[in-house]
């Protein structure tokens, strides 16, 4: 009851302050049976309590409610009620509500990253928007690249992100489908089998020259099809859409529709050794998934022209195709391409190594789901390539942990101090202005400060030890002593942090920094700080994040182990 009294206590003063001095019972009861439902059922008993405090509250007058906020719930008064940060993304031309379909379509070649993040988030909110459907389209139709261990991968960072699909396939599921329209596309003379060697090839796109094959007739394109699946290998035969040899576009220079690949694929292993392009496999694709409106990032920007040529060959219905701007970080490379050199020479440790901006890393880091959604909303639709600032992410996922940390002491450059007269335990509550239970600590006449905090102090000095209370100091040099003063607050004394020696727990914490500076890789991006923490951080899960006093947020990697979030 005590704590029901205390909740009850804190509602009716906030409201009392917000509406000039005066609560009353049935604002406090539905203010505690929402935040409280288990008290539903228990409303006799609850009420008496409420009535009781608001009477008592409304007697005190603005002013005193103001101070026994104050006192009794320092910072209440600076939390405003929070306001939806969503920005909203523009109105998507053409969409009609309850018929806009969006796709995400990942390659399972990598760890899905934090711009894979934006564009599924992007495709969800809009389907959202619209009461529409989100299709997830593995596109998996290079299997050199693939692999499936990505496939799970990918799955496992789009659930975490909360982002929810009405509909999961794979490209790979339609091969057969895709190979008709290959044969309607010969078959209607818009594209060709090329039996030239690659160098030819790219020397005739460059000098805007049409290749021998592209003038042999309908019959020997459909003979040189069959054997792309029997007789020729790898690198021997493409079919080419008949695009425009002279096109300033060079996308439109004839580009590949099929190719042959003869590695196993991660689902179909040996099955199929004709692999549909990127260009034709998203174009037909995305037109019989139904998608109504394709995102992808601006650099396809040029393809636009070849996507919309292949589904009028083949006379089939086109999305509206829309970019926005590519995700980058200074110095975090945001692209399967550069990360994934990365890891295989060892110059990071894996997949989850806290300076990357994969969602395994930025999760091992303590970045929250919530707040890359944030994040990305808050950019918005744009198709200007600016560089976000990686803060500004952190400020989203500051907001967010700050009321779920437990604050913690902890010292990095230790400085002894013997202090005489100390209490045997104090108990100090995990979080100032939450309900998140409290902590009792054994003291010690040994005690760790910040070597830096004691830079400026003279013998006779007072300072407070936060939580704890306030010490003389009686001698200073490598053995610092002091004499417990009382619990006194005296507002003009330094506040400094402290750790008991004797159960001080050593940890590490990695505290990740920018990866590259322009392209050089920076050596020392990842540093390591040996630090002493409370014993209570051996008490916490793995997983939770702390709010380290005077120094910052860091999650729980293991038992001597945290990993910095952000300040
Ligand atoms: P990468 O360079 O990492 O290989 P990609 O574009 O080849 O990127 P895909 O798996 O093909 O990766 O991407 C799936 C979707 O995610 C595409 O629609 C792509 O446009 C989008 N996407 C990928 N990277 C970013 C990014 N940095 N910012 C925004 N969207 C991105
Ligand atoms: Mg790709």
């Amino acid at each position: 009851m005590d704590e029901i009294t205390t909740k009850i206590r804190k509602i009716a003063l906030q409201n009392a302050v917000e509406h000039g001095g005066k609560t009353q019972d049935k604002i406090v009861l539905a203010k505690i049976l929402a935040s409280e439902p288990q008290f539903r059922s228990r409303v006799k008993e609850i009420m008496p309590q409420i009535l009781l405090v608001v009477s008592s509250v409304n007697d005190l007058g603005l002013e005193q409610q103001r101070k026994t906020i104050e006192s009794e719930f320092p910072g209440l008064l600076a939390e405003k009620p929070k306001k939806e940060e969503r920005e909203g993304l523009p109105p998507l031309e053409g969409a009609q509500h309850g018929s806009v379909v969006t796709r995400f379509p990942p390659e399972p070649n990598g760890y899905p990253h934090i711009g894979h993040a934006k564009a599924a988030i992007i495709d969800e909110e809009y389907a959202r928007m619209y009461d529409g459907k989100l299709v997830l389209r593995f596109d998996d139709t290079n299997p050199e690249a693939e692999r499936l261990e990505y496939y799970a991968a990918i799955k496992v960072g789009l659930d975490w992100l909360g982002i929810k699909f009405d509909r999961v396939k794979n490209t790979s599921d339609d091969i057969e489908l895709l190979y008709k329209k290959s044969v309607e596309l010969l078959g209607g003379n818009f594209a060709y089998v090329c039996t030239c060697k690659q160098e030819t090839i790219s020397a005739n796109r460059r000098e805007m020259r049409p290749c021998k094959c592209s003038l042999g007739q309908v019959e020997q394109n459909m003979e040189r099809w069959e054997k792309m699946f029997s007789k020729y290998k790898q690198g021997d035969a493409i079919v080419r859409f008949r695009g425009d040899i002279k096109s300033e576009n060079t996308v439109m220079r004839d580009p590949v529709m099929l190719r042959i690949i003869e590695t196993k694929h991660p689902l179909l292993a040996d099955k199929y050794r004709v692999w549909p392009s990127y260009d034709f496999a998203v174009a037909v694709e995305d037109s019989i998934d139904g998608v109504t409106h394709a995102f992808r990032t601006k650099e396809y920007e040029l393809r636009n022209e070849l996507y919309y040529a292949i589904l009028d060959a083949l006379k089939m219905r086109k999305p509206r195709v829309l970019e926005f701007s590519r995700l980058g970080f200074e110095g975090m490379p945001v692209s399967k391409r550069v990360l994934r050199p990365l890891i295989e020479e060892g110059k990071v440790s894996g997949y989850d190594d806290p300076r990357l901006p994969t969602l395994e890393a930025l999760k091992r880091r303590g970045i929250r789901p919530e707040a890359i959604r944030k994040f990305v909303m808050s950019l918005g639709f744009t198709k200007a390539d600016t560089m976000a600032p990686f803060e500004t992410l952190e400020s989203f996922n500051r907001k967010i942990v700050d009321s779920e940390s437990i604050r913690l002491n902890m010292i990095k450059n230790p400085a002894n101090i013997k202090v005489v007269g100390l209490p045997q335990t104090i108990t100090v509550p995990n979080h100032p202005t939450k309900e998140m239970g409290s902590r009792t600590i054994q003291l010690d006449e040994g005690v760790y400060l910040e070597q830096e905090d004691l830079q400026n102090i003279k013998v006779g000095d007072k300072i407070r030890l936060m939580g704890l209370g306030n010490v003389s100091i009686t001698g200073l040099g490598p053995q610092a002593t002091a004499r417990y003063a009382g619990d006194e607050m005296t507002s003009d004394i330094p506040k400094i942090h402290w750790v008991v020696q004797k159960t001080a727990q050593k940890i590490k914490i990695l505290v990740p920094s920018q990866l590259f500076f322009g392209e050089q890789f920076n050596e020392s991006s990842l540093e390591e700080l040996n630090v002493f923490s409370e014993p209570y951080y051996s008490e916490l899960k793995d997983g939770v994040e702390i709010q380290f006093v005077r120094f910052g947020y860091c999650r729980k990697d293991s038992l001597l182990q945290a990993i910095y979030t952000h300040r």
